[in-house]
């Protein structure tokens, strides 16, 4: 019977709220999946942690990661615990970098039973792949600043980084079924190849990679642009890749289409480590009232099962993934078990009890 080992990181503000339910939602498949076992161990990470002991993210809490099978993480960091240099603790930004996690896979999918959020309700069903480990961010805690005259970051893209997050945008979209408007398996490239010589760079390795498969349609969009189509045209995209920062933000925008940040899940993966958190933040202002929505940790932790099934072969994990996305739809079809962000009234809770109870 395979059993994975799962490094639970629940983090600060909301993630252990939202973590709870994932957890309770993985525990529900034993039921439906008896031959899935998953043993769970909890490590410090975030604000809180820096305030105790020094350190956003433990030797200790790093080592479990690496050992771990899969990393369920929530979220980390809080506006009010600060750097001495004055940046925020985001030891989610430090893994990525430390463990490889260079493909950030976020989901975008608009399900039945949440209120539209555009005109015409388009059905929206596509795939963001943010480069995670360079581009912009690649400068986090390395720009320059001369006094009170000049600061610089640097955007950095490699040839290596570039290839194999384009790669993985291919790959995925063989899985697909191509975009909701058309059925076209399509890999957009989104970036600003008409100002920047580095995003000139990035577009021309995707061309090179895109050769690879003759069958999936090219398309391109300068990132300015590309927000305006994710609110007038989403059905038309399938799989869009996007350098770090570019990524981020449009990952932000494309989940305030499908009812916000917290119905937005997503991967953090590498060649060997993969790390499961929603693409929402500790949510300060909601955070201790019990009204999170736990959707994106829930669908985060079915897209770790994904993963954990196709690293081990294990159709029986694959199966439960879809368990999971099964009963996140059919729960989302009534209000009455909607949070406050989605305009129902239902408690964190009480979604994750009605996620566990259709498992
Ligand atoms: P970070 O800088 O870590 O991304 P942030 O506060 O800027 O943090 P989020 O934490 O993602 O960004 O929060 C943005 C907004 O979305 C907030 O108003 C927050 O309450 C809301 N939000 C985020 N996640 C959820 C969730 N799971 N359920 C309900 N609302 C959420």
């Amino acid at each position: 019977m395979p059993t994975y080992q799962i490094a639970v990181l629940p983090g600060d503000g909301i993630g252990p709220e939202v973590v709870e339910e994932a957890v309770k939602a993985l525990l529900a498949l034993e039921k439906p999946h008896p031959d899935l076992r998953f043993v769970f161990s909890e490590h410090p990470v975030g604000a809180a942690c820096y305030q105790k002991t020094g350190t956003d993210l433990p030797d200790e809490t790093l080592e479990a990661c690496k050992k771990s099978d899969a990393v369920l993480f929530g979220s980390a960091g809080d506006p009010n615990v600060r750097f001495p240099d004055g940046t925020e603790i985001a030891p989610q930004l430090t893994l990525r970098f430390v463990l490889d996690l260079y493909a950030g896979i976020r989901p975008i999918k608009k399900y039945l039973g949440v209120k539209p959020l555009l005109a015409n309700d388009p059905p929206i069903d596509y795939v963001i792949m943010r480069e995670n480990t360079e581009g912009l961010y690649a400068s986090r805690g390395a720009g320059i600043r001369v006094g009170d005259e000049v600061a610089i970051d640097s955007m950095i893209i490699t040839k290596k980084g570039t290839e194999r997050i384009v790669k993985y945008a291919f790959e995925i979209a063989q899985q697909r079924n191509g975009a909701p408007l058309d059925g076209v398996r399509r890999v957009t490239c989104v970036d600003k190849a008409n100002v920047l010589k580095s995003q000139a760079y990035f577009r021309e390795i995707y061309d090179r990679i895109g050769d690879q498969y003759p069958d999936t349609e090219r398309d391109y969009a300068y990132v300015d642009a590309y927000t305006v189509h994710q609110v007038r045209r989403p059905d038309f995209y399938d799989v869009v890749v996007a350098e770090n920062m570019f990524g981020d933000i449009i990952s932000d925008l494309a989940a305030g289409t499908i009812g916000g940040m917290g119905m937005a899940p997503s991967a953090d993966v590498g060649d060997q480590y993969g790390i499961f958190q929603p693409s929402h933040g500790t949510a300060p202002d909601i955070a201790g009232e019990g009204i999170a929505n736990p959707v994106a940790q829930i669908l985060s932790a079915s897209m770790m099962l994904t993963w954990i099934g196709e690293r081990h072969n294990d159709p029986e994990a694959r199966a439960a993934a879809k368990t999971i996305d099964d009963a996140v739809s059919r729960v989302l079809q009534s209000d009455t078990t909607h949070t406050g962000d989605l305009g129902g009234k239902a408690k964190t809770k009480e979604v994750g009890d009605a996620v566990a109870s259709e498992i």
